[in-house]
């Protein structure tokens, strides 16, 4: 009585919103002007139903009757519900008109949707009417998610877009070198290329001399025939290539930086150039790293479209609360009072680790307000949702619907998703959430998008909290255990967790290996068994990362001469490095994947250092680690060589290894080692730095890293 009491107030109050009761029969048809909007709806209708919901056209509409008409003039991608003489009408254009569809099932039906057939459809066959108009935030919306690929329904239950809806020929970012060939220009022209440290640099990876008038005129006719051929869209991007500090610096280009107070300065004088000439098409460009902050002088043409990234921003908070969100929010003001036309993007998740735990959630909404709020039109909110990626369905569900509407109410998004897709699990999961949430701002923890879980191993990862996750997700799997498909996706939330435990635990000198080798067996099972493809954009493979954590990780190497032995630097390493740098290189544990924990790195120059054995030993065997991560500059070593001394001050050659380039961007070590045999007490290590990114190093020019581990000597 009670129960129903409760269901009696809340339909009355829905009906005081203008809701209307509209019950379906085994009468009700289908009128529908787009034949795949019809057929979603049919399909769906029908197995909650029971009624086949036949469609039909040419016929009169009458209650119970669904109707999916094309309307012109709402607001791009926006769609209306309604009722009309008791026939439910959806009304949109073109594909939002499946968008209607899908808010109907969604709203009206209870179904939810989460691609690769997986879903939840209540049976029902009366639903309440909500009539309403539903206009987006942001007229463009893009993110990812692991199941789009080869699911179009889903792309539409998400009202999700791709650069390929708005940009010709998918030409959306880094687009120098797609419409200047550095191949077809460069040798001859140098001068169309950037002009720093004291020379052009024309290449694959480079930027353009902006104030070059023959660059103008070669991207104009690239551009014009370009549109001709691909009249449908009318965006396109000209945009720098990736990497910083390598915009040029040729004496006119400098005039412009100086009296534009920025290097976005020449790039929109020449992005308007071009806009001049195509009054009916938008350019879009980038405001991205060097040319984030905006020209003091130059507005865009109303035709110019501002591509503007907050990369280099922490995640913590949004944006206003942290001092590298501080600094954007100048250059976010700064764009949106010359610009209305902002197509902003966002990044939300741990690039090198996408198995780790991010707590940014909150972040996300509280940002994308932001943007809404300072005239922002089109967004990305780059996630990279990958397989077992740290809460890899919930954060695009929440993206998708935030992207719609950053006002909804992110508690009740989160709750609705976790008790539909962990069914009993849902309060623990949540839970998680939220202890996590917390344990990150109480800590106030440096979130980043290109760290290691290892950085949080004293803060929100702490072993007191971390016993504290485990057992939530113990009592999230009980709740679950007799039903395999939310256990599955329980143990696929909970596999960031398993990976943090090892990375932490392989930092650990005192680790109990026997557990983690147990830890790593139950890891790489449940790899297995959800098919994880990857642990990182540079796609490094969690199988392979199994296979070298036995190796590598597991056990403390045994026998090494060098094992806790003192390091003199002759070359002293940068000062963040000079603490680490006392017993990194000797202290039995093995760098991971990540720059950031047990590896000491030189920028731009050689290095030498000289290891003391302690005593005179034989020496038969010499080795060194070294990181390869292209995406961050960090390059294998050019060459290393060791020599041996007995006195310390006269040494002779042990052995030396010359390193071919090694361009593979998939992150990896680098182990070089020389065999031989001496009697030595010191050990010098010589190591010589590829020093500047070469041509096709997206930090063309510039200083590059290289970074060294454990040094082995048998
Ligand atoms: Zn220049």
């Amino acid at each position: 009585m009670k129960r129903f009491l409760c269901l009696a107030i809340l339909l009355s109050a829905a009906l005081s919103l203008g809701a209307q009761p509209v019950n379906f029969t085994k009468k009700s048809r289908i009128l529908s002007e787009d034949k795949a909007a019809g057929e979603v709806l049919q399909k769906y209708l029908s197995e909650a139903t029971g009624f086949a919901f036949p469609i039909i056209s040419g016929a009169k509409a009458g209650a119970g009757d669904i109707i999916i008409r094309s309307v012109e003039g709402l607001p791009e991608d926006s769609f209306k519900i309604g009722l009309e003489r008791g026939s439910i009408v959806l009304e949109g254009e073109g594909k939002s008109l499946m968008y209607a569809v899908c808010d109907f099932l969604e709203q009206e039906m209870g179904m939810d949707y989460w691609g690769a057939g997986e879903y939840v459809l209540p049976k029902r066959q009366s639903v309440v009417l909500r009539p309403r108009t539903e206009i987006p935030a942001f007229r463009h919306r893009q993110t990812s998610h692991y199941n789009l690929w080869g699911d179009p329904l889903l792309s539409y239950w998400l009202r999700l877009e791709t650069p390929s809806d708005l940009f010709v020929k998918n030409l959306w970012v880094h687009t120098c070198n797609a419409l200047l060939p550095a191949s077809r220009y460069g040798k001859e022209h140098p001068e169309y290329y950037a002009f720093y440290n004291g020379q052009r640099h024309p290449g694959s990876a480079s930027q353009w001399c902006m104030s070059n008038p023959e660059v103008l005129e070669i991207v104009c006719g690239t551009l014009d025939s370009l549109f001709r051929a691909h009249p449908k869209q009318k965006m396109i991007s000209i945009s720098q290539n990736d990497g910083s500090d390598t915009y040029c610096r040729c004496p006119e280009c400098s005039a412009v930086i100086e009296e534009e107070g920025s290097p976005s300065g020449p790039i929109l004088r020449f992005i308007n150039a071009v806009a001049e000439r195509f009054p009916d098409k938008e350019i879009s460009t980038l405001a991205y790293l060097f040319s984030v902050k905006e020209p003091a002088k130059t507005k865009p043409l109303p035709n110019v479209s501002i591509m503007l990234c907050d990369i280099d921003c922490r995640r913590q908070t949004a944006l206003p609360y942290n001092p590298s969100g501080q600094e954007f929010m100048t250059h976010l003001e700064g764009w949106s009072r010359i610009c209305d036309n902002i197509f902003l993007w966002d990044y939300g998740t741990n690039f090198d680790n996408y198995l780790s735990p991010f707590p940014n959630l909150q972040t996300i909404k509280d940002n994308m307000v932001i943007f809404r709020d300072h005239g922002v039109k089109m967004h990305f909110s780059q996630i990279n949702s990958s397989l077992g990626s740290d809460m890899a369905e919930l954060r695009p569900y929440l993206v998708s619907k935030l992207m719609w509407n950053p006002d909804a109410p992110l508690d009740s998004l989160e709750r609705h998703f976790c008790e539909s897709y962990y069914g009993a699990a849902a309060p623990h999961i949540l839970k998680y959430i939220h202890t996590l949430e917390g344990a990150s701002m109480g800590c106030d923890v440096d979130l980043f998008i290109y760290d290691s879980p290892v950085s949080f191993k004293e803060t929100m990862l702490r072993p007191t909290i971390f016993r504290h996750y485990n057992n939530i997700f113990d009592e999230a799997e009980a709740a679950v255990a007799d039903d395999s498909l939310f256990l599955a996706r329980v143990r696929r939330a909970r596999l960031p967790l398993q990976f943090s435990a090892l990375e932490i635990a392989r930092t650990d000198p005192n680790r109990d290996s026997e557990a983690v080798e147990k830890a790593l067996d139950l890891f790489e099972s449940r790899i297995k068994e959800f098919n994880v493809p990857s642990l990182n954009e540079r796609r490094n493979s969690p199988l392979e990362y199994c296979q070298l954590y036995r190796t590598r990780y597991l056990h403390t190497p045994k026998g090494n001469l060098a094992a806790g032995c003192p390091v003199t630097f002759i070359t002293p390493p940068p000062a963040r490095y000079a603490k680490l740098a006392q017993t990194a290189l000797t202290d039995g544990l093995y760098g991971g994947a990540g720059y950031v924990e047990n590896w000491i790195g030189w920028e731009g120059e050689d290095a030498e250092f000289v290891i003391d054995l302690g005593s005179e030993k034989t020496v038969e065997h010499i080795g060194a680690d070294f990181l390869r991560q292209i995406g961050a500059r960090v390059l294998e070593p050019a060459a290393v060589e060791y020599s041996v001394s007995r006195d310390g001050n006269n040494f002779e050659l042990f052995g030396s290894v010359r390193l071919p380039e090694n361009r593979d961007m998939s992150i990896g070590f680098k182990d070089v080692s020389v065999d031989g045999k001496a009697i030595a007490r010191y050990i010098k290590v010589k190591i010589e730095g590829v020093k500047i990114c070469p041509e096709w190093h997206f930090g063309v020019g510039n200083k590059c890293w290289f970074f060294i581990d454990e040094i082995c000597v048998y």
